[in-house]
């Protein structure tokens, strides 16, 4: 068989000899539905950071641009935390439907000590806690597309990858084949099951890694003007370059590296070839969420030369992933997009025209507002503490940290509920840092929105992350850019977070690729919930009407309609 002159040219067909003047089209028009579908969300990949880095990519990310780019997608509730959207981003509805309203939330109910409930654990496991999780997807109230996949075609494989469990269990969703996710220097799976033999040799190398140490990676020329020092109480970032000091004996550092993500990737492409993914008669669904982008924004910022060595890496090695896809020969299609977007420390972002920039206050935690509301009622019953080691007097209030959702101790009568909610509402609207302050009762009588997510009200982006069993009893907004991030202590490695109702947190791009469909650039505002409707049509999936939250999106840029 004579090759083709074109280095990416798809294999010839046998017996068809090529025209001189046309190459055999690689982008030829894809006949029939892909057979794979790859999913992935890079963690805390913000429209901003998007947007900002857009220019320089010249690997996996370039080749997206090219196919039906969505600059202004939006994870549209306000709870923009990791595990809230990833369960958006496959399951196609808000996180008010699939149950999965924070990262961690309070039942005041549970009998263990810890009253947090981590959204992918198994709290009734006596050996599971919220740090420790045993991992599970039991709090995930709907399907997966991998779920609805295997549904309609019992011979498809559902396969989930992250360094960070709640991603693969958002992401996969109950019914998977394959999962894993990195705990220490390894990636594991759920309970009971046995590791593939490419993720044993993958976790043969991150030892090898670890033991062995890597270098510095070197300063991409556009990243040059972002080397450059910052204080952020006692940490100095800016300038970090990710070497691996040998033998290090703290494998989560590895979380906070590029490399994070190209072990992650490894792991992905493995599995694609192990399980020869996408060559079944029934498309396959490969979903991976790259982690080391939200370990690098947490750190360091999102403006320091950190996350432009990151930029670099992540397009670099998708540019590696996407090459090992071509060369399994599947008709495959990509989406990526990101779970929450993010912003920048408050200490750079005031030296860059962003004076209003600040860090919450310690006083906005629950308990520390519960205990001063007890002591104003008088209330000296003994109360569960809500977390342990806390003081157990006067904890009325609990909270996941500063601003957000607050639960109050459903210990006390109702009338006393009421009483401490009504302080809190007051304590929380007079604070300084607060933009506005909402009641269950509030939240419950907004209508579940619908319509433009860039138009919603601060209302309506929390009732789209609401539910009436695990949500708070109150819930505050804190202003923009005051980040729920007190000032880092020695020893810290948080630097700034996401988690606001502000759209800095909340637009994400939402790219879609697939090899021969005309590529579109589309400005207006669309979602994650629109993804898994416009994956669907793209292999001719059928849910029961009212599934999905959001809409199929033409991702033909032609004159071929993808949904119908
Ligand atoms: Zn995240």
């Amino acid at each position: 068989m004579v090759a083709c002159a074109s280095a990416q040219a798809a294999p010839a067909k046998k017996g068809v000899a090529h025209a001189p003047a046309a190459a055999p089209a690689p982008d030829a028009a894809p006949k029939g539905p892909p057979k794979l579908i790859v999913a992935i969300a890079v963690d805390q990949y913000s429209a901003d950071l998007f947007a900002e880095y857009r220019e320089h990519y010249t690997g996996g990310l370039a080749r997206l641009l090219k196919g039906a780019v969505f600059p202004s997608g939006f994870q549209s509730h306000a709870a923009t935390e990791t595990c809230p959207g990833h369960s958006t981003i496959l399951t196609g509805v808000h996180p008010a439907r699939t149950g999965i309203i924070a990262n961690t939330w309070y039942d005041l109910n549970q009998t263990r000590p810890d009253k947090r409930v981590y959204c992918a654990e198994n709290e009734a496991d006596p050996a599971s806690s919220p740090f420790k999780p045993v991992v599970s997807t039991g709090h995930l109230k709907v399907p997966t597309l991998g779920e609805w996949v295997k549904k309609q075609w019992p011979d498809s494989r559902n396969v989930a990858v992250s360094v960070k469990d709640r991603a693969v269990a958002m992401m996969g969703g109950h019914d998977v084949d394959a999962a894993y996710w990195l705990v220490g220097d390894g990636f594991t799976s759920y309970r009971g099951r046995d590791l593939s033999p490419v993720v044993v040799s993958a976790n043969e190398r991150l030892k090898a890694l670890l033991a062995k140490g890597a270098p510095a990676f070197a300063v991409p020329a556009w990243c040059v003007a972002r080397d450059r020092a910052v204080q952020a109480g006692a940490l100095t970032v800016g300038t970090g370059r990710f070497p691996i000091e040998p033998g290090t004996t703290s494998p989560d550092l590895l979380r906070t590296n590029p490399r994070a993500d190209a072990a992650t990737l490894e792991v992905a492409a493995g599995l694609l070839s192990e399980m020869k993914l996408g060559k079944g008669a029934a498309p396959d669904v490969l979903s991976v969420s790259l982690s080391a982008n939200d370990y690098i924004g947490h750190g360091f910022g999102t403006e320091g030369l950190e996350m432009c060595i990151q930029q670099q890496q992540l397009d670099a090695k998708l540019g590696e992933f996407f090459a090992k896809l071509d060369a399994s020969g599947v008709d495959y299609a990509v989406v990526l997009t990101a779970d929450h977007g993010g912003i920048d420390m408050p200490e750079r972002l005031r030296e860059q025209g962003v004076p209003e920039a600040a860090r919450a206050e310690v006083s906005l935690n629950g308990a520390t507002l519960g205990r001063a509301i007890a002591e104003e009622l008088g209330i000296a019953q003994l109360l569960p503490a809500c977390t342990p080691g806390d003081d157990v007097v006067g904890n009325v209030v609990c909270s996941d940290g500063l601003g957000g959702d607050y639960w109050i101790s459903p210990a006390l009568t109702a009338a006393m509920r009421a009483k401490v909610s009504a302080r809190l509402v007051d304590k929380l609207k007079a604070h300084p840092q607060v933009e506005a302050v909402f009641t269950r009762e509030q939240i419950e009588a907004t209508a579940y929105p619908i319509g433009h997510p860039q138009d919603w009200s601060q209302l309506q982006k929390i009732r789209a992350s609401y539910d009436p069993v695990r949500s708070g009893d109150v819930y505050a907004v804190l202003k923009r850019a005051v980040v729920a991030v007190p000032t880092p202590k020695a020893g810290s490695r948080t630097v700034t977070t996401h988690g606001s109702i502000w759209d800095y947190d909340r637009r994400v791009p939402i790219l879609f690729w697939r090899r021969g469909v005309a590529g579109l650039e589309q400005p207006q505002p669309v979602e994650t919930v629109d993804i898994a409707p416009t994956l669907a049509a793209l292999i001719g999936l059928q849910v029961p009407q009212g599934s999905f939250d959001g809409r199929c999106l033409d991702i033909d840029g032609g004159v071929g309609n993808s949904c119908q």
